[in-house]
């Protein structure tokens, strides 16, 4: 039997509807929530995530400002305009769109933003309060992951949960929020040898590994959760996951696609931590 589509399209629409009520709260105490992006060279991928965000402010209500810098922008450039938003009050929430260019250490950047409008959950205090199991916010994909296992009621406690891929952004942080919910967290990557003996024992399998149709049929448990976090530009121009999403669909129980999946989660988790971020600031 076919397994059941995860419809990331549609939960995205309903956290936006959600938010859209808090926004109507901060409203009406003459708030309305703010996001600054920062988008340094000419990255077009940059381009295509930051006109998602942007659009996504505006079905939702959310203002928004775009800083753009050329590829050669010195590193204090970006210090100091970060410094004039972290004080800026109608900016609750800093962006920094990644990859930055080469010159810029990107950690300086990331722990320049203030961890009170650290929307994306990069900063080190951020990262640091998840590893901890303490409050902050937490990255937007990872977020948007354990929503979607939240709406499909994926059973997670006792559970074993695998997570291909071990950056920063997704894999490390999800890792971190699947312990949280009492699953039994396997992390691989591209050091993990044999890797498909390890999936073929996930109930819960996460890849983002970044490598297009990396998890294929085999590697997968009949009836798993598979959630493909991978966007990977093929040749032709096409979008493809990190899962041969045709033939995995025939043995996991529950499946996220590309597109329509994580992606659309991601941008709306971004929404949910910027208002929420507007909610802590003026102590709503
Ligand atoms: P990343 O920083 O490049 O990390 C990729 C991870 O995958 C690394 O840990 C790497 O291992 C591991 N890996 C690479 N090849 C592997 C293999 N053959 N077997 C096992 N592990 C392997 O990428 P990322 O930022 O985490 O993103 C991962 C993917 O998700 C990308 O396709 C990205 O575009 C996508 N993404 C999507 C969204 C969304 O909203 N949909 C958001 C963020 C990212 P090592 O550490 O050993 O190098």
């Amino acid at each position: 039997m076919s397994a059941k589509i995860i419809d990331g399209k549609s939960l995205a629409a309903t956290v936006r509807e959600s938010v859209a009520q808090t926004i109507e709260t901060l409203a009406a105490h003459g708030v309305r929530p703010g996001l600054a992006v920062i988008l340094a060279g000419d990255n077009p991928a940059s381009r295509i995530y930051v006109r998602n965000k942007v659009r996504a402010c505006e079905q939702t209500g959310v203002r928004w400002e775009l800083h753009e810098y050329a590829h050669d922008v010195p590193e204090a450039t970006l210090l100091e305009r970060i410094e004039g938003l972290n004080r800026d009050p109608a900016v609750h929430g800093i962006l920094v769109q990644l990859p930055l260019p080469r010159q810029i250490d990107v950690s300086h950047v990331l722990d320049a933003v203030s961890p009170a409008k650290d929307v994306d959950g990069f900063h080190l205090e951020s990262l640091g309060a998840l590893a901890a199991g303490r409050p902050g916010f937490v990255p937007c994909t990872p977020a948007g992951i354990m929503r979607m296992l939240e709406h499909e009621r994926v059973p997670l406690a006792g559970r074993h949960a695998v997570v291909v891929g071990r950056s920063n952004v997704v894999g490390k942080p999800l890792a971190l929020l699947l312990l949280q919910k009492d699953a039994t967290v396997t992390i691989c990557h591209s050091k993990t040898p044999a890797l498909a003996q390890t999936t073929r024992h996930a109930d819960v399998l996460v890849a983002a590994a970044g490598r297009a149709r990396l998890i294929t049929a085999d590697m997968v448990k009949p009836g798993a959760c598979v959630i493909d976090v991978g966007t990977n530009r093929l040749p032709d121009g096409k979008l493809a996951g990190d899962v041969d999403f045709e033939a995995v669909r025939e043995v996991a129980g529950l499946i996220s696609p590309v597109p329509g999946g994580v992606g659309p989660m991601t941008v709306a988790m971004l929404i949910a931590n910027t208002v929420r971020s507007a909610m802590q600031i003026h102590a709503i």
